[in-house]
């Protein structure tokens, strides 16, 4: 029944484009990792494609990735019934095994995306596919206590003897939580929280930046090269170590928020860049952050500066850089 309540509105909220209810997304997003029964982890993946296309932008590359990953997996759907674990035991756990696999690489991406004000690389969507076909090593290490969370190893003896083995009549939602006590562990949860918090402010900043020319918004799309990251090798993490971490609710601050606020002109101007002829202001996420874009319109600006030379920057970001 759940399941079905939750199809039902999976496919209401595919059909309009209103903001889905972060209630709803909260509870798609834990079916995408709840432990799937076997052969059913692409009904995860699909819960997951609909939290995304009612939260981000179409061009959205997460967007893009989760929907071609979908589509492969798909594709390779009659393969991946065939496909055996490297220990027999697990093999009624090879759908968890692939939830997870999937899950490691969303946290890594939206973890990296955090941190960074360009947009962060995301694997090739045929990377499961592909390790399979080249047969290669494609699961992941589940630590002890991730086992034990997930009950994996009762899950695996449950589902290890077939389909058959469950009751009839009730749905996966039911068996799963019935199996697992509660949805995932503490860190999963955490994670699914970060992720949920992750899509909202996405959806809010398209949402705020729509209109306001090229904003950071959709067409950051396409993976081509002109959004590659350059990482300030010489970065001087003595004087703005503390600016590249610094959090403000639980968030890591971004160059990209802290220039807009400049531009609005809710912060003062930024100091000019030292290097002769040119009169544009300094890289913030170059010498804060340590790392900008290869497009970034101040690149000019993207060279080693001496601890003298960052005076006004390190007055400017003490005296402005935002705090809790
Ligand atoms: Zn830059």
């Amino acid at each position: 029944m759940a399941q079905q309540a939750l199809n039902l509105r999976a496919e209401y909220a595919q059909s309009g484009d209103h903001a889905i209810s972060s209630d709803d997304a909260e509870k798609i997003l834990k079916i995408v990792i709840n432990p799937p029964r076997p052969d059913k982890s692409l009904d995860n993946l699909k819960r997951l494609e609909v939290v995304c296309t009612v939260a981000l932008p179409a061009a959205h590359p997460f967007r893009l990735y989760v929907s071609e990953y979908t589509r492969h997996f798909e594709n390779f759907k009659s393969k991946w019934e065939g496909v055996q674990t490297r220990e027999h035991c697990d093999q009624g756990c090879k759908d968890i095994l692939h939830a997870q696999f999937v899950s490691l690489r969303l946290t890594k991406y939206w973890k990296d995306q955090a941190m960074s004000d360009i947009t962060v690389a995301l694997p090739s969507p045929t990377e499961l596919m592909d390790s399979i076909e080249y047969q290669r090593e494609w699961e992941p290490r589940l630590s002890p206590g991730l086992r034990q969370a997930l009950k994996f190893d009762q899950f695996s003896r449950i589902f290890g003897q077939g389909p058959s083995s469950l009751g009839t009549g009730r749905d996966d939602a039911t068996q799963v939580s019935d199996l697992t006590g509660t949805t995932g562990s503490a860190s999963t949860a955490s994670v699914l929280n970060s992720i949920l918090h992750q899509l909202q402010q996405q959806a809010g900043q398209q949402a705020t930046s729509t209109g306001a020319g090229s904003g950071g918004g959709g067409r950051t799309g396409g993976g081509g090269t002109e959004n590659r990251s350059v990482e300030n090798t010489s970065f001087n993490a003595t004087l703005f170590g503390e600016y590249k971490t610094r959090q403000v609710n639980g968030r890591v601050v971004r160059s990209k928020d802290v220039r807009e606020a400049v531009r609005a002109g809710r912060l003062p101007a930024l100091p000019t860049s030292k290097v002769p002829g040119n009169n544009q202001s300094m890289c913030l996420a170059w010498h804060t952050k340590g790392q900008c874009s290869q497009s970034c319109p101040l690149s000019a600006d993207h060279v080693p500066y001496t601890d003298t030379e960052y005076q006004p920057l390190c007055g400017w970001c003490s005296a402005n850089y935002p705090s809790e």
